[in-house]
């Protein structure tokens, strides 16, 4: 008898999930509270999916003997619980896709860094010739790419919401990049529930898996001496030398891992890394200890961090305009991450902020901010807690409702030689459809100066 299986969530995991499950000769109910997009409709009805949509209703009717939900709906929502009260197993698309691969996986997580670190490290592999796939958060779901060709390796980018739905998830090498407050709502507000649910990442791990993470981040480092994980845990930070583990010495980025008894040493200068700034050098070191336990080249590694193209929305430079660099980060959702962009400016910095703040403490930044920002653009529909947190610490806050007219301000206040940088450290969804939108707006408004 094929298993029952309800899917919650119709979207890129969901539909992943779906289809191979299908595939795999499970009886298969996808169910979504709203309007399925048409990208996604059009795969289902063409595998035959019963789908439901705009509500619940055959869902709660369906005894399910498993469920797969979608990252953005959390355990309690009424019908999750219920079924989880019934003793349903409920799990997430990764722990579902896992299932059914025979990859080795390399699962990264973090509250910031996840899709740049996934991105390189897919890079890293790739250029090694190691059969590597990139999938996950970053945009195509595991479940898909299982479906269509099981990869040697499978480079995953991991959301705490797919740990909180794990069973036997088991990535071979698992990265935790580093733990700052977001999306807290999601876990009572409680620091320890949500740093213990990203360190789920290693918690089916054995001596043979590696466990890396960045021992600079106080949340992590702690957490990690902590826990009873049991990979072998690689830490990497600025400073070193680490027996095994990645750190920066006059300016060099080394790596050392004494695998197999062997020595195994690789270095190249931080000068020369494609993705600039302290946080991209922690981002650097993670990738490169992957890749290094998989044993690519170093020749190999040290080519991809040099040839690496830096991601849309994050640290992106658009374009020089009279002198005057424009730098996309609108995917700096919250403060720690606008943190390292100011850090890594060498110009003084126009910088646009604002938006939708998720209880941000933006005192973190008033250093960074007095020595670094001349003027600050707000732009949110309430910018009241950025003027509380800097009216004091720059000469000039401005108000501005459209990117247009943020950009525009930020031009007429810059001399050559300034960056303008959208780092928001907000969520976008006062005046934009999401961060990317925020992007492309800022990219559009520029090259139309
Ligand atoms: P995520 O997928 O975890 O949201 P991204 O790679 O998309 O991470 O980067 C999000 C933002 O965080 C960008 O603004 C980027 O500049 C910044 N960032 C990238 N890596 C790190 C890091 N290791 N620590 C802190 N901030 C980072």
């Amino acid at each position: 008898m094929a298993i029952r299986l309800l899917i919650l969530g119709g979207k890129e995991s969901g539909t992943g999930a779906a289809l191979l499950a299908a595939s795999k000769g499970y009886d298969v109910l996808l169910s979504d509270a709203g309007t399925l997009l048409p990208q996604y409709k059009e795969k289902l009805t063409a595998a035959e999916i019963d789908c439901e949509e705009q509500g619940h209703a055959r869902a709660a009717a369906y005894a399910p003997e498993l469920i797969v939900k979608s990252p953005g709906i959390p355990d309690s929502s009424p019908l999750v619980a219920g079924y989880l009260a019934a003793g349903v197993p409920v799990i997430s698309e990764i722990e579902f896709a896992a299932q059914h691969s025979k990859a080795t996986i390399i699962g990264i997580t973090g509250s910031n860094g996840k899709t740049t670190t996934t991105a390189l490290t897919g890079h890293l592999l790739k250029r090694g010739g190691l059969d590597a796939v990139v999938a996950g958060n970053i945009g195509n779901s595991f479940a898909q790419v299982v479906l269509e060709r099981d990869p040697a390796y499978a480079v995953l980018e991991v959301s705490s919401f797919q740990l909180d739905n794990i069973q036997t998830f088991r990535p071979h090498i698992a990265v935790l990049l580093n733990i700052t407050p977001d999306h807290l709502d999601r876990y009572d507000h409680s620091m320890d529930r949500y740093a213990a649910a990203k360190l789920r990442i290693g918690e089916n791990q054995t001596a043979s898996d590696y466990f890396l993470y960045c021992s600079d981040d106080p949340e992590t480092n702690t957490r990690v001496n902590a826990s009873t994980l049991a990979g072998q845990r690689i830490p990497f930070a600025l400073n070193g030398p680490f027996e095994r583990g990645a750190w920066v010495e006059d300016n060099q980025l080394h790596v050392n891992l004494s695998l197999n008894n062997q020595q195994n040493n690789f270095s190249m200068s931080i000068y020369e890394l494609a993705l600039q700034g302290k946080h991209n050098i922690y981002n650097s070191m993670a990738a490169s200890i992957a890749a290094r336990v998989l044993e690519v080249r170093k020749d190999a590694i040290r080519e991809s961090l040099m040839d690496f193209r830096a991601l849309e929305h994050r640290l992106e430079s658009v374009v020089k305009v009279h002198g005057v660099d424009f730098i996309n980060d609108s995917k700096a959702t919250n403060v720690n991450s606008t943190w390292y962009a100011l850090e890594s400016m060498d110009k003084p910095v126009i910088w646009i902020a604002g938006g939708v703040d998720k209880g941000n403490d933006y005192s973190q930044l008033t250093e960074l901010v007095r020595k670094k920002v001349k003027a600050v653009i707000c732009l949110g529909t309430d910018n009241r807690k950025l003027h509380d947190a800097f009216s004091r610490h720059v000469d000039l806050m401005v108000n501005t409702q459209s990117m247009v007219e943020a950009v525009r301000m930020a031009y007429h206040l810059s001399n050559p030689g300034d960056a303008v940088l959208l780092s928001p450290a907000c969520a976008s969804f006062d005046l934009f459809r999401n961060y990317e939108d925020r992007g492309w707006q800022f990219k559009m408004a520029v090259k139309a100066l």
